[in-house]
């Protein structure tokens, strides 16, 4: 049996700017996205019955053609149109439904993956035109370089080199839907907006572009993400954002040991979700 075992990385928004809302429901948007060497890993094996499955065994995942990545399995199988099936194991890191584009990863790795297994020699741009229909943040996964999204996020352009940089993700477990937040949220005028920089040499020049208009929907309702914000910055961070539409929250760190202390200090007494990674 034909197989490949891939790592789906989980991003963080360095920038989220939301720039209109179109007529189709979905927002414009401008972000400036960055991979995290937090992964799920995904094994995809070719058969020869039709039949696609998906195991994954996590809260919240569904299993079969609920999952984004058996969706993603499903146009690539009809593609090549060979009859084969698929069957596909996702472990899971990356916490669900947490701003860490975890299954839009998952998609793009299975597209990707897919790609390989049957042949099909599509280009990273023909993957990312089919990746946008299925989320998206997929097509951010097979571009694989830290991006400005433009439009829903499909419009991609290579960011200037960035220093590689300690993070530090906690995430409180409060259930945020990412259609309330974009819903409730109070477009402001945005005539003018600011300029990103060309040239990244510190991690404080990132730390001078953070930002998120989502945090205007998401603090008031879950006050523990402006307070992890603030403990991380008390903690040594240079920087702390949320990232997507929550709630995990990230810090960057000017090194592993403070990352590993903040850590320490922010889950004490709770059960959160908190990971020190690096950006790749
Ligand atoms: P984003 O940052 O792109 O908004 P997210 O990190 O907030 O994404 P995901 O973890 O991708 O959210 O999950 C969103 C929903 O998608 C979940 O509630 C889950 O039911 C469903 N889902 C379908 N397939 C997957 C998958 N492979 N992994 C995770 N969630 C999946």
């Amino acid at each position: 049996m034909k197989s490949l075992t891939l790592k789906a990385p989980a991003k963080v928004n360095y920038v989220l700017d939301v720039i209109r809302r179109r007529p189709d429901g979905y927002h414009d948007l401008r972000m400036v996205m960055q991979r995290v060497n937090l992964c799920d890993e995904i094994t995809i094996s070719l058969t020869d019955t039709p039949d696609i499955t998906v195991t994954c065994g996590k809260n919240g995942v569904p299993d079969g053609p609920g999952n984004i990545a058996w969706k993603a399995a499903r146009i690539l199988l009809d593609m090549a149109g060979t009859g084969q099936g698929a069957e596909i194991t996702i472990a899971k890191n990356i916490p669900v439904a947490a701003g860490l584009g975890g299954g839009s990863s998952d998609a793009a790795s299975v597209l990707m993956g897919m790609n390989e297994l049957l042949g099909l020699g599509m280009s990273d741009q023909r993957l990312m035109e089919i990746g946008v229909k299925l989320g998206a943040d997929v097509p951010f996964f097979v571009f694989k370089k830290t991006a400005l999204a433009e439009g829903i996020g499909e419009q991609l352009s290579a960011m200037p080199d960035m220093p590689t940089t300690w993070v530090l993700l906690v995430n409180p477990g409060v259930h945020v839907s990412t259609g309330w937040v974009y819903r409730n949220l109070q477009l402001t005028n945005r005539d003018e907006l600011a300029k990103l920089p060309y040239f990244y040499g510190t991690i404080e020049d990132i730390c001078s572009i953070l930002s998120n208009d989502l945090e205007s929907v998401t603090i008031p309702a879950f006050p523990v993400i402006a307070e992890i914000k603030a403990t991380m910055m008390r903690s040594g961070a240079l920087g702390a954002m949320m990232s997507g539409s929550g709630p995990t929250v990230f810090g960057l760190f000017p090194d592993r040991s403070t990352a590993e202390q903040a850590r320490e200090e922010l889950v004490k007494g709770t059960c959160w979700f908190a990971v020190v990674v690096e950006t790749i």
